[in-house]
C-alpha cells in the first residue's frame, strides 16, 4: 500500500502544528501544506505585531519542519481559485483545512462603512506588509484615534498607533506603514470597551506592556474602576487570577505619574458601546452610549443607557474580533464563522462523504495565542489518524502527481527562503530583522531571481 498523502490548506501556526503532529506520528504520511500567498506563516508574519519579534521565533520549528523530505509546500495556490475544494479532496487522501480566520468584524452600527472607519484586520494587515491591505491608505492627519474592542488587538493596534517612531523603526514594520506613522499627528488613542476591567479580554502581559509604553500617558476611567463585594469576591477566586491582575495592572497606571508635557495619551475607556461613526465625507467623531452592566458576575451584559457622548476622531479601528470565510462547498456556520466539527473532523456534511478535517481558528474560533494551537491541531491529528486505522478514509490508488493540479505559479520552501533572505538582507542595511516585500509579483520576482536579490529601493525610517 503505498503511503498516506495529506493535504493541508494554510500554512499558519495551526497548519505548521498539524504537519508536526502528522510526521511525528508513526502513521508514515506525507505532507503537501497548500497557501495562497507565496510567503508562509500566516499570522506570525502578517497578524504578530512587528515589535513582538520574540514571538516569531517559532518559524524555526516551522523552518526545521520543512526540511523533512515527506514536506511540500505549495505558496501561491489559491485553493478555491487554482485548485477547487473538491478537486484537492479527490487527489489527497485526507485533507486538513487550516486557513485562519482572515475576515475582520466591522461595527455594526451606521457610519461603519465611511473613509476611515477601519477593521482591526484590515490595518494589523496594513502595517504588517499583508499584500492585501498594502493599500489601505488610513490617515493619521487628526490628534485622536479610537479603536473599539478590550482584546489583545485593540493593544497590539493602540501600541503600533502610540510607538515612538524610532522604536518602529527597529522592527519589520511594512516600509509604508512606517512611513505613514512617521508623519503621524496622533497624540491620543481612546481604546473603548463595552464593559468593565474586569470583562477585559487583554492578557496580562500585553496590558502592562502598553500601559508601560514610553512617553505615553495612561487615562483611566476611575469610576469604572470600582468594584462592588460581589465583583470584589469574584476576583478573589482563584480561577480569576489574570483578571485581577489585570485589575491591580491598570490601578497601578492610574498611580503613576505623568511622563512628561509633550507624553501621548492611551485613554482606556470603560462601559461605552460605539452607537454611530459621524461624518460625511469620513470619519468626524464616534458616539457612544454610556452603558451599565447587567447579570451575575461571571456573565455580565452591557447594557446601552441613555448617556451618550462623543469622541471627535478622524479614524475609527473596530477590533471586536475575526470570523472566518467559507471555503468551496464545505460546511460553514454562518453565526460562528466557522466550520462545524467534533475534535477536528467536519460534521455535517453529505452522507458518504470521506471525512474532512479542520484545524486552528477555522475550527474553534478567533481565540488563544499562537501556542494554543499546537494542542488544538494534535487533536485534529489524532482524530484523522484514528478514523484512517478505522478505515475511515482508505488509501486511494492511482494519484496524479500534485503539480498536475496546479495552474497558478508555485512557490516552493527554497523560493520562500530565497525571498526570506533578500528581504533579511535589506533588513540588516537598514538595521531591522527584516524588510518585508509587499507586493506578489515582487515576490515572484525575488524568488526567481535567487538569494543576493536587491529588494526594490523603498523610503525607510
Ligand atoms: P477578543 O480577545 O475576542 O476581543 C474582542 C473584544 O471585542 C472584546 O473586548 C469584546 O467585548 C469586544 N466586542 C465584540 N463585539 C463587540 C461589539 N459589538 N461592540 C463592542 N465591543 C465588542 O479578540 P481579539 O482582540 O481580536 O483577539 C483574538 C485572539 O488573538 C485572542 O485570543 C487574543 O488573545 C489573540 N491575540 C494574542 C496576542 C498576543 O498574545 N500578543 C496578540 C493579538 C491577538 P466583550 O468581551 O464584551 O464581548
Amino acid at each position: 500500500m503505498s503511503e498516506p498523502e495529506i493535504a493541508i490548506v494554510g500554512s499558519g501556526p495551526s497548519g505548521f502544528f498539524a504537519a508536526e503532529a502528522l510526521l511525528k506520528s508513526d502513521a508514515g504520511v506525507r505532507v503537501d501544506m497548500f497557501d495562497r500567498l507565496p510567503t508562509p506563516y500566516g499570522l506570525v508574519r502578517s497578524g504578530v505585531a512587528p515589535d513582538h519579534q520574540q514571538i516569531k521565533q517559532v518559524v524555526k520549528v516551522f523552518d526545521a519542519l520543512a526540511t523533512n523530505p515527506k514536506f511540500a509546500f505549495f505558496g501561491n495556490i489559491d485553493i478555491g481559485r487554482d485548485i477547487p475544494l473538491a478537486g484537492l479532496r479527490n487527489r489527497y487522501d485526507a485533507v486538513i483545512l487550516a486557513y485562519g480566520a482572515s475576515a475582520g468584524t466591522p461595527l455594526p452600527i451606521p457610519g461603519s462603512d465611511l473613509p476611515q472607519s477601519i477593521t482591526a484586520t484590515d490595518f494589523v494587515g496594513w502595517y504588517n506588509g499583508h499584500p492585501d491591505f498594502a493599500g489601505l491608505e488610513p490617515r493619521f492627519d487628526h490628534e485622536c484615534a479610537v479603536v473599539v474592542g478590550h482584546g489583545n488587538v485593540g493593544i497590539d493596534v493602540a501600541r503600533i498607533l502610540l510607538s515612538d517612531h524610532a522604536r518602529l523603526a527597529k522592527t519589520d514594520i511594512a516600509d509604508h506603514a512606517l512611513e505613514a506613522l512617521r508623519e503621524s499627528r496622533v497624540r491620543r488613542v481612546h481604546l473603548v470597551g463595552r464593559r468593565g476591567p474586569a470583562q477585559a479580554s487583554f492578557t496580562t502581559a500585553e496590558l502592562r506592556e502598553l500601559l508601560g509604553l514610553p512617553g505615553v500617558r495612561v487615562v483611566i476611567d476611575q469610576d469604572a474602576m470600582q468594584l462592588n463585594e460581589e465583583e470584589q469576591a469574584y476576583l478573589d477566586l482563584p480561577v480569576n487570577a489574570a483578571i485581577k491582575r489585570n485589575v491591580s495592572v491598570m490601578a497601578d497606571a492610574i498611580a503613576r505619574e505623568a511622563h512628561g508635557e509633550d507624553a501621548k495619551e492611551l485613554h482606556l475607556d470603560f462601559l461605552a458601546s460605539p452607537m454611530e461613526i459621524e461624518g460625511t465625507d469620513r470619519v468626524r467623531s464616534v458616539r457612544f452610549a454610556r452603558n451599565r452592566l447587567e447579570g451575575p458576575a461571571d456573565n455580565r451584559k452591557a447594557v446601552p443607557g441613555a448617556e451618550h457622548f462623543a469622541i471627535s476622531a478622524g479614524l475609527a479601528i473596530s477590533s471586536i474580533g475575526f470570523r472566518g470565510k467559507p471555503l468551496g462547498n464545505a460546511p460553514f456556520d454562518e453565526r460562528r464563522g466557522i466550520i462545524p466539527n467534533v475534535a477536528g473532523r467536519v460534521t455535517g456534511e453529505a452522507n458518504g462523504s470521506m471525512p474532512l478535517y479542520v484545524a486552528g481558528w477555522i475550527k474553534r474560533g478567533a481565540t488563544g495565542v499562537i501556542g494554543t494551537n499546537r494542542a488544538d491541531a494534535m487533536e485534529t491529528v489524532r482524530t484523522l489518524l484514528s478514523d484512517f486505522r478505522e478505515g475511515r478514509w482508505p488509501v486511494k490508488p492511482g494519484r496524479p502527481r500534485t503539480p498536475a493540479l496546479l495552474s497558478g505559479s508555485r512557490i516552493d520552501f527554497m523560493d520562500w527562503k530565497r525571498i526570506d533572505a533578500a528581504e533579511c538582507l535589506s533588513g540588516r542595511e537598514a538595521g531591522r530583522p527584516r524588510r518585508k516585500i509587499v507586493s506578489v509579483a515582487a515576490m515572484l520576482d525575488v524568488a526567481r531571481r535567487g538569494e543576493g536579490a536587491v529588494l526594490p529601493s523603498q523610503p525607510v525610517g
